[in-house]
This record gives C-alpha cells, structure tokens and sequence, in this order.
C-alpha cells in the first residue's frame, strides 16, 4: 500500500470507537484530506497528543481503499491558548469551520495552507476575534470563492464612497449595476474599508490590532450570513458563539 507524507494542519476531529478519531487535515500538498486514526485517543498511542484540532504536524499516511489511516505524526507546531480560554476556542473554530465547510476535498490550495498556519500564532496570542475576521476575508478573497470587496462584481469598476454587497453575486454592487443584483444589502465606505485592511494585513506585523467595532461586529455578520447562505446550513461554531461569548 501507498504510503506518503504529508505537512499539515488539523481542521477537525470526529471520535470514533472506543479510541480511533476521523480527522480532516489541511494539507500543503493535496489541500483537504480525511484519514483515520486508530488507537489515538490511547494514551500509548504513537499518535497520542497529535490528532488534535489546530496542531500543525507531520504526517504520514497510508492510502487505502476506502478510506487512508495515519500511522505516524509529529506535532511542527502546537496552540495551547486555543484549547484554554473560551473565546479563542470559539473564532479559532469559527476560521476553522468555515475553511472546512467552503473547501473540497483533495484540491491543492497552498494559499489557504499557509493562511491557515499563519493564522494559528495570532488565534492563540492577539485578539482572536479579529484574527479570524482577518482569516476568514483573507480566505474569501483569495480561495475559489473570490468574494470581491472593492470592484464591482458586474462591471469591474472600483467601489468608491458607500454602495451595496450582494451575498449571491458575491461581492460589491456599483450604483450603476445596483438593477442587476440579484439581492442588495447596504456596503458603507467604512465596512468596505474594513475589509480591505483585513485583506492587506501582514500575520507578521506585530503592531496592535485595533479595529471599531462596530466595524468588526459588521462584518462578522456579513462573513457569517454568507457562509451560511452559501451553505444552506448554519455554522456550529456560531451557535457556540452566541451562546456563551455574546
Ligand atoms: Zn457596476
């Protein structure tokens, strides 16, 4: 059988039986990946301590014809905070789920690969919420979903002052293409401006990150309500957050 190895970073965990674990990795050579882990919840188990959410580890794998295992890991990178403090938890989970949710299997995306790991050091250290507001604009932007934030979706001209943002046509409206969209809510010059700061912003740029909030609660709303159109369904991470961090 095929065996090969893998960098990675753990997007999700599912436990099942008395001590294996389904956990979906993000990988930098073939993007998403399910594989099994055997035995793992078993303090023995090579892979014990591994096969956590949010470790960035080495792994190899061993192909199968239903489904790959994992036979061997090492942890690159752990995050200790996020397993620790609630809120960290809860929008390091909220990144993570919308990276699961809005990727396919087995389609390379390094640039998300790399978010991701970049992403981890200011989820566990810097304000979590605007982090995984940074992560998830940086992602739509740059993934197959190609949100546009500061051009027309219809013809392409550069959005100036306030317009409008449709979620189905995804991306910014120009007054003059405002009859086209297929659904309008209003994009005030500030939420727009938000989002490009989150679009330019360096994960190696130490200095503070201050945002208003009233911005950064806007467009938390505007990430989750369209994820959740895209999807159909509702993200758990949110139900999670409106329960117990609001
Ligand atoms: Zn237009």
């Amino acid at each position: 059988m095929e065996t090969f190895t893998v960098e990675a970073i753990i997007l999700k965990t599912d436990d099942f039986g008395d001590a294996n674990r389904v956990v979906t990795l993000f990988t930098k050579e073939f993007g998403k990946l399910e594989a099994n882990a055997y035995g793992c919840r078993r303090s023995r188990s090579p892979l014990s301590g591994a096969m956590q959410m949010f470790n960035h580890i080495s792994a190899q794998i061993t192909r199968g014809t239903k489904v790959d295992t994992i036979r061997d890991a090492d942890i690159l990178n752990f995050y200790d905070a996020l397993t620790k403090d609630l809120e960290r938890l809860a929008y390091a989970s909220l990144l993570f789920e919308i990276v699961n949710r809005m990727t396919f299997p087995r389609q390379k995306e390094l640039e998300t690969f790399n978010l991701l790991k970049k992403s981890l050091p200011a989820l566990n250290k810097r304000n979590p919420k605007i982090a995984a507001l940074i992560g998830a604009c940086q992602f739509m932007e740059t993934s197959g979903l190609q949100l546009n934030f500061s051009r027309c979706v219809y013809c392409g001209s550069e959005i100036v002052g306030d317009a409008s943002i449709s979620l189905l046509d995804g991306g910014a409206i120009c007054p003059n293409c405002i009859d086209a969209a297929q659904d309008v809510r209003p994009y005030p010059e500030a939420l727009r401006k938000t989002f490009e700061t989150m679009l330019g912003f360096n994960w190696r740029d130490e200095t503070k990150l201050t945002f208003n909030s009233r911005l950064v609660l806007a467009a938390e709303n505007f990430f989750i309500d369209y994820v959740q159109s895209v999807l159909g369904t509702g993200l758990k991470s949110v139900q999670f957050i409106r329960e117990f961090i609001k």
